[in-house]
């Protein structure tokens, strides 16, 4: 036999079983996004590799370590990509999007990062993310904030936390880098090997460290909070009402840097502590350098990215339930007759009856085989043509969950699986 050949390791297929979690998922995503006003942006899964190190940063564990970086058959250096962000910035600048003009935008699709595979945290992942430019905010940052706080309502999420924090303006962050630096000297001797790389390359990335023996240290270094500049501290005092007037909590996180570069003033993350270490369903923050790091007018500009596959995780975790895309119907044939009619039926049943999923069977079986097929098909009715039935110009109707079976004209069956489509959706 010929060998098998597997999947890349960290790249998931989605099976037919997990797919409707993730078309409702994503569904809810799409209409939130468009209710707000945000259009979508599509672009290409592959980027020139500088476009990533110039916006993410030399020194982060994306540009490090994580990319899948090779060159194609020119030679030239191709990433794919580990985010969305500069791959959005890109695509605005180069279409004339940015300059002098507000955008707002979302996008779904697959990022890379070579990374070690674990719950949560795959090489292959999915993100959905809004990105606003030309808004200095801060109340377009509360309402980003609102978008993701009303995803959380919309599918039921519980105990997710609110994390805030500001970076400051640039200048605020270098003279602040100075202190943290001789902080972080003054300890070195305790800092691990990457956070001593760090210190010289990019010290605020010590701050967001992930081994536990520097959560000591971190916590008592100086607070990048209490050497804001006053119009930073102006944005974030603004930023924390308008959430409180829109009654959405918070808590204000110090230790917040986020792992990419580009951001100042606004961070955020929506955190669990159901998810093991990969607690992070959705981060963001203001990144008002970026547009000019990557050779365009200076711009605003304002994002997010969700981790789809931890959300769904998290639906798993909290038991709530996803709405159903198998079959209401699954149509049974018996006979020449029936098989000739069926497939008719069952397209006059889809003219007829808006938003109904009938499934028919193909390839002829005994009754009980198609009752298998049917069961299988998760369908919750079976609707069986058999000789009596083409005779007697009906059709049978039979619950399967349990119900009494019975005899129905044409129209009465299109009467009744309206009604059943209906509730579903008015249930749904
Ligand atoms: P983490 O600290 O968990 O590595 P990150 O700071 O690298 O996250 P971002 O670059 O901010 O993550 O990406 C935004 C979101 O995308 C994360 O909060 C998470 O939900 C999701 N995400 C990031 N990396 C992965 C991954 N390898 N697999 C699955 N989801 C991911
Ligand atoms: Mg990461």
């Amino acid at each position: 036999m010929a060998k098998i050949i597997q999947s890349i390791r960290g790249m998931h297929d989605i099976l037919p079983d997990q797919s409707a979690a993730w078309q409702y998922l994503e569904g809810t995503i799409r209409t939130l996004f468009t209710q707000y006003g945000y259009r979508e942006l599509r672009t290409p899964v592959l980027e020139s590799t500088e476009l990533f190190c110039r916006s993410i940063g030399e020194v982060t564990d994306i540009v490090e370590k994580e990319m899948y970086t090779f060159e194609d058959r020119n030679g030239d250096s191709l990433t794919l990509r580990p985010e969305c962000t500069a791959s959005c910035v890109r695509a605005g600048i180069q279409n004339g999007l940015l300059y002098n003009q507000q955008q707002r935008i979302w996008y779904i699709g697959p990022m890379f990062r070579h990374e070690r595979p674990q719950k949560g945290r795959y090489r292959q992942f999915y993100q959905a993310g809004i990105e606003t430019y030309g808004i200095p905010g801060p109340d377009i940052d509360a309402e980003v904030v609102a978008i993701s706080a009303r995803l959380w309502r919309l599918l039921g999420l519980r105990n997710v936390e609110l994390q805030i924090n500001s970076l400051g303006s640039s200048e605020a962050r270098a003279a602040y880098r100075d202190i943290l630096v001789a902080y972080l000297t003054e300890h070195e001797a305790q800092l691990d090997e990457d956070s001593k790389r760090r210190m010289l390359s990019n010290p605020l990335r010590v701050l967001d460290s992930k081994n536990p023996d520097l959560a000591e240290l971190i916590e008592a270094a100086p607070k990048l909070l209490d050497h804001l500049d006053d119009e930073s501290k102006q944005h974030f005092e603004r930023f924390q009402q308008l959430l409180t007037d829109m009654g959405i909590p918070f808590v204000v996180n110090t230790r917040l840097v986020r792992g990419l570069d580009y951001y100042s003033r606004t961070v955020f993350e929506w955190v669990t502590t159901e998810l093991g270490t990969q607690g992070t369903i959705c981060a963001g923050g203001r990144y008002d350098g970026l547009v000019e790091q990557l050779g365009g007018k200076p711009t605003a500009g304002l994002g997010f990215a969700m981790g789809l596959e931890r959300i769904l995780l998290l639906l798993e975790e909290q038991s709530i339930e996803i709405p159903s895309l198998a079959p209401h119907a699954y149509l049974l044939m018996q006979g020449d007759a029936a098989e000739r009619e069926g497939l008719k039926l069952a397209e006059t049943l889809r003219d007829n009856v808006s938003g109904l999923r009938i499934m028919s069977n193909c390839a002829s079986a005994s009754f009980k085989s198609q009752m298998k097929r049917a069961d299988k098909s998760g369908a919750q009715y079976a609707i069986i043509l058999g000789d009596n039935e083409i005779n007697e110009g009906v059709v049978s109707l039979k619950p399967l969950n349990g119900g009494e079976q019975q005899q129905l004209s044409q129209d009465a069956l299109i009467e009744h699986l309206t009604h059943i489509v209906s509730t579903e959706n008015n249930n749904g």
